[in-house]
């Protein structure tokens, strides 16, 4: 099937407005393995927006000469409500204005709707559970009753996301390395793919009760095999967050081998035809993310880093100080671990409290339990 682009409307949230997801499909439907990918749920984190355009383009070319194997659903960019959030100039495409939400929590919870649907249709068979549960998870969503604008969008990209074997969230930090969050479930199944986009740290969680993104791929899969623990339900989806690093980031020559590092992560996972060449070397081992340190600012004032970005900091160094020129306090910020300070809030005015920076701990991942594995 030919490269098709939809528009899906969002409703209308105020007299006189509606706003649209543009979403680009390759690939027969119901072909498999379907990866998914879609940019800037975060709104202003714009570099996977320009790694999607590199990547689409590439996708084209590949339809064309007949080469989508699978199927690829993209959405250049997840949030064009927060995309048109804007104060005085700067985008504020994080936070849901009307609310405060984070545009990356709230997303609904589907286990209890979907153990409902296949109670007593599970059986001895682990991919056709897996089907029985995609099925069952597209008829919950189709039955979510959604009013508000961002709620009528969290469930838009679950539709078009929930029976997809690949989820790829794609966000930026303000100032950081290119990191990757995987949840447990999903790890080491997921390894190929920090090796291949180059992450130079991966951190793996337990999910988020929030429910990000993610984390309503993730966990739904835990939950339905943990309540159904006498029949294989492996987890349906991978679904990872790649933090394609600050979100100034969108220069063609950081952007363009991003996206052609998805083009062969997803050649060796079968999506698309061709020889995805050798597997890169991982160039990190995977962290917990309970090492993983967020830094506020001891006191207000102006934050001045003495390390870089990338930088191996030790425990009790004080690598930054935040300078008050009213009192003409230096206060230090010190390290509360040895670790790759691999983040940072890209203002350098902080107030007293407020988030700075990042460190994740040098204590690798390790899994408490066998892994789960993808069967
Ligand atoms: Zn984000």
């Amino acid at each position: 099937m030919a490269h098709q682009v939809e528009t899906l409307a969002l409703g209308s949230p105020s007299l006189g407005t509606e706003r649209t997801l543009t979403v680009h499909r390759f690939g027969h439907r119901g072909a498999r393995p379907k990866a998914y990918l879609h940019a800037a749920l975060h709104a202003a984190e714009l570099p996977g927006i320009v790694v999607l355009e590199h990547l689409l383009g590439r996708l084209e070319a590949a339809d064309a000469e007949g080469r989508i194997a699978g199927e690829i659903v993209v959405v250049p960019f997840a949030n064009p409500i927060g995309l048109a959030q804007q104060i005085m100039m700067e985008s504020q495409g994080r936070y849901d204005l009307a609310t405060g939400r984070n545009y990356n929590r709230g997303f609904p919870n589907l286990t209890d709707a979907v153990a409902e649907r296949v109670t007593g249709k599970l059986g001895d068979d682990a991919q056709a559970n897996v089907a029985t549960v995609r099925q069952a998870m597209g008829q919950a969503l189709e039955a979510l009753a959604a009013a508000r604008e961002p709620e009528v969008l969290k469930r838009e990209l679950l539709r078009l996301s929930h029976d997809a074997d690949i989820v790829l969230d794609l966000h930026s930090a303000w100032e950081a390395l290119l990191h990757l969050f995987v949840t447990d479930v999903n790890w080491p199944h997921a390894e190929d793919l920090t090796r291949q986009m180059r992450a130079e740290v991966v951190l793996i969680d337990r999910g988020n009760t929030m429910m990000t993104f993610k984390s309503a791929h993730a966990l739904v899969w835990r939950a339905l095999a943990e309540r159904f623990a006498d029949v294989p339900i492996p987890p349906g989806a991978m679904a990872a967050v790649v933090e394609l690093r600050g979100q100034r980031d969108v220069d063609d020559y950081l952007t363009r081998p991003d996206a052609d590092n998805l083009y062969r992560f997803l050649q060796r996972r079968g999506v698309i035809a061709g020889d995805p060449g050798p597997l890169p070397e991982a160039l990190t081992e995977p962290r917990a993310i309970r090492g993983l340190k967020r830094l506020m600012a001891p006191a207000g004032g102006i934050v001045v880093y003495h390390r870089d970005l990338g930088d191996h900091v030790m425990a009790d160094e004080a690598f930054c100080h935040v300078i008050d020129p009213q009192t003409r306090r230096r206060t230090a910020v010190i390290a509360p671990q040895s670790g790759l300070l691999y983040a940072r809030r890209s203002h350098r005015f902080a107030r007293a409290g407020q988030y700075i920076c990042a460190i994740a701990s040098d204590t690798p991942f390790q899994a408490a339990s066998p892994p789960i594995e993808r069967s």
